[in-house]
């Protein structure tokens, strides 16, 4: 019951197609109420991650989040470029020198994640922002865990919050980033950066699923 090295690799992996497929929905989400680059930032970043991949896929899994992470701040620009390399070298932080991860690691390491993006981009829950996916995907985790679920199942409900909250930026004015400019014309429009993180937790349970 834990997440091998191999499968965190298979997780970078998939989530690099997973955005290239939806490039385009995540820069029309932008479109409606940013400038319309995310899907694009995110596929660059995502695609340059790729390349780096080779040379740390045998190294701990600290060091693939971390290279994962550096590899973002370096290629995504704008907000999101910041905000999930933060993300992903806080996983690198927390995970550092290990070869697979327990349902307990992943939550420790997804905690320093958000935390990581939350501290950097000071939004609240309700901004309008990832932080509406990522927050209740991280409290549905820590509860599903303190259930005795297994980690398939509570990678499962996890994703499912996630989902939720995606869907529930969609009323909301945003209070952060370039959305904010548009004031009240922001709500009736779901954030493109909550559908982002979504879409990389889902591609996560949906890897891990088998391994436990
Ligand atoms: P930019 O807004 O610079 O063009 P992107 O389009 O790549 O950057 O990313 C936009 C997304 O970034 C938003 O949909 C939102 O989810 C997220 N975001 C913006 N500002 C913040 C913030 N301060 N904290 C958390 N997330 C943020
Ligand atoms: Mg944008």
């Amino acid at each position: 019951m834990s997440i091998s090295r191999d499968a965190v690799v298979d997780w970078i992996k998939s989530s690099a197609a997973a955005i290239a497929a939806n490039k385009d929905y995540l820069t029309q989400l932008d479109a409606d109420i940013g400038d319309g680059d995310h899907g694009a930032n995110m596929d660059r970043g995502f695609q340059a991650v790729l390349t780096k991949l080779p040379g740390v896929a045998d190294k701990d899994i600290g060091t693939i989040f971390k290279t994962v992470g550096m590899t973002l701040v370096s290629t995504v620009g704008g907000a999101g470029g910041p905000l999930y390399g933060t993300f992903f070298m806080q996983l690198g932080a927390a995970t550092a020198g290990k070869m697979e991860l327990t349902l307990a690691d992943w939550v420790a390491a997804l905690q320093a994640g958000v935390d990581g993006v939350v501290m950097r981009g000071k939004a609240n829950p309700g901004d309008k922002t990832m932080v509406d996916a990522l927050t209740p995907a991280l409290n549905t985790l820590k509860a599903a865990t303190g259930d005795g679920r297994t980690l398939a199942d509570a990678l499962r409900q996890s994703v499912h919050a996630a989902g939720q909250g995606m869907t529930d930026t969609i009323p909301l004015v945003a209070r952060k980033g370039r959305a904010s400019y548009l004031g009240e014309r922001s709500a009736g429009h779901q954030d493109p950066g909550a559908t982002s993180s979504h879409l990389l937790l889902k591609t996560a349970a949906d890897i891990w699923a088998n391994a436990g």
